[in-house]
């Protein structure tokens, strides 16, 4: 078989017999949407967690879309995002009439951080989006901080990290997600906790807010047919609830195996001196959602053609600052933030899933190694 960025075919032949028995559960039950399949897959993942509110939704957009909702913002309010990210995470705020100042991101960690983010603080900022991105956390100790001090809400989007964990100076383990006030994710097939179609997911531990994001996914309504609020329809259906609870218990396994393919990469790769392999910060853990090189001295693009020539995909995340982005023009500043800018110049994702065998792990080290050999700076 080919080699795949993500190898679902074969990660769903181990737990085939589970999954369709989950599925089968559905069927027979014919609650196709909530239901008790649903309810145990909500249960469950608030006890992986350990956060006291899950609420369900449609897919990750849908999520922090209605996170935003939740926080009663205000036309023209400002909230903090990277530009370098997934268009998702500052979509949201442009649809919703809020106003997305895009900052840059740490060069190590390829997130923001708290120092970032104070900077582009204003007295309209109301809330900052950070972004654990390719399954590395954002410094959320020093980020709860600082939006703290300046009473900013604070939304994590969780998309690419589900389960990684983040210590804290006073020795608290907590996984991410679960630390801002509302956490978001996504059920994307591709994520590392994904379904077979679309699926979401909003975290709280704050009750007031818990109720308030129920109420919005669900049209806005507090009892059958009473509406307090204007809300969206996003529900996560039961027949991926019924796929995503037998992966639940595996997600800690399936991070272990991305981590060892990533420490197998890492090794492979610590020769060669125009990569730059990815930082683990000592504040967290890494599930490895991506395994992002930097390409250095402008070879990231003729390292893709060479892969790709040996059958060896690879894939860039992301290729175009957001600022850039023609639907984002009105947003952009004329700044062109110098890490951002880097990023999308030299990041390069290798293939990265839970089913990496030794024979591919061996072609795509030897497609790396073999570019550099050809094409070495002297
Ligand atoms: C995947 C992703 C999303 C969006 O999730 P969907 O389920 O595709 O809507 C948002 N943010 C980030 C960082 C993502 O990677």
């Amino acid at each position: 078989m080919a080699i795949q960025m993500v190898d679902l075919n074969t990660q769903y032949a181990r737990i085939q017999d589970e999954i369709n028995r989950n599925i089968q559960e559905v069927l027979d039950s014919a609650r196709f949407i909530g239901g008790p399949v649903l309810e145990r897959f909500r249960q469950n993942l608030a006890a992986y967690l350990d956060v006291k509110h899950v609420i369900t939704c449609a897919n990750g957009t849908d999520a922090l879309q209605i996170a935003l909702m939740a926080l009663d913002l205000h036309p023209g309010d400002e909230v903090i995002v990277p530009a370098h990210t997934y268009v998702a995470t500052a979509e949201v705020i442009a649809l919703l009439r809020l106003k997305p100042v895009m900052v840059d991101v740490d060069r190590r960690t390829m997130n923001v951080t708290a120092e970032i983010i104070e900077a582009a603080i204003t007295p309209k900022t109301k809330a900052v989006v950070p972004v654990h991105l390719y399954g590395q956390a954002a410094d959320m100790e020093a980020i709860m901080r600082v939006a703290e001090k300046h009473g900013l809400f604070v939304v994590e989007d969780n998309a690419q990290a589900i389960g990684a964990e983040v210590t804290f100076s006073d020795g608290t383990v907590r996984k991410t997600g679960t630390i801002g006030h509302i956490g978001t994710t996504s059920f994307f097939p591709s994520k590392n906790l994904g379904c077979y179609g679309d699926g979401g997911a909003i975290f709280t531990d704050d009750d007031v807010l818990a109720q308030k994001l129920q109420m919005i996914a669900n049209h806005g309504q507090s009892k059958k047919y009473h509406h307090d609020v204007i809300g969206c329809n996003s529900r996560l259906d039961a027949i991926q609830a019924a796929v995503l609870d037998v992966k639940l218990k595996y997600l800690d396994e399936y991070s272990a195996a991305r981590n060892k393919v990533a420490g197998a990469y890492d090794a492979a790769f610590a020769g060669i001196d125009e990569l730059i392999t990815p930082y683990r910060a000592p504040f967290s853990t890494h599930v490895f959602h991506q395994y992002t090189l930097q390409v250095q001295n402008g070879k990231r693009d003729a390292l893709k053609v060479h892969l790709a020539e040996k059958g060896i995909p690879s894939m860039i995340y992301y290729p175009v600052p957001l600022y850039k982005q023609k639907a984002f023009a009105s947003y952009h500043t004329g700044e062109l933030l110098p890490v951002t800018e880097y990023l999308s110049e030299t990041v390069l994702s290798l293939p990265m899933h839970t089913e990496m065998t030794e024979e591919t792990l061996a072609e795509i080290v030897e497609g790396v190694g073999g570019f550099f050999e050809l094409n070495a700076s002297r």
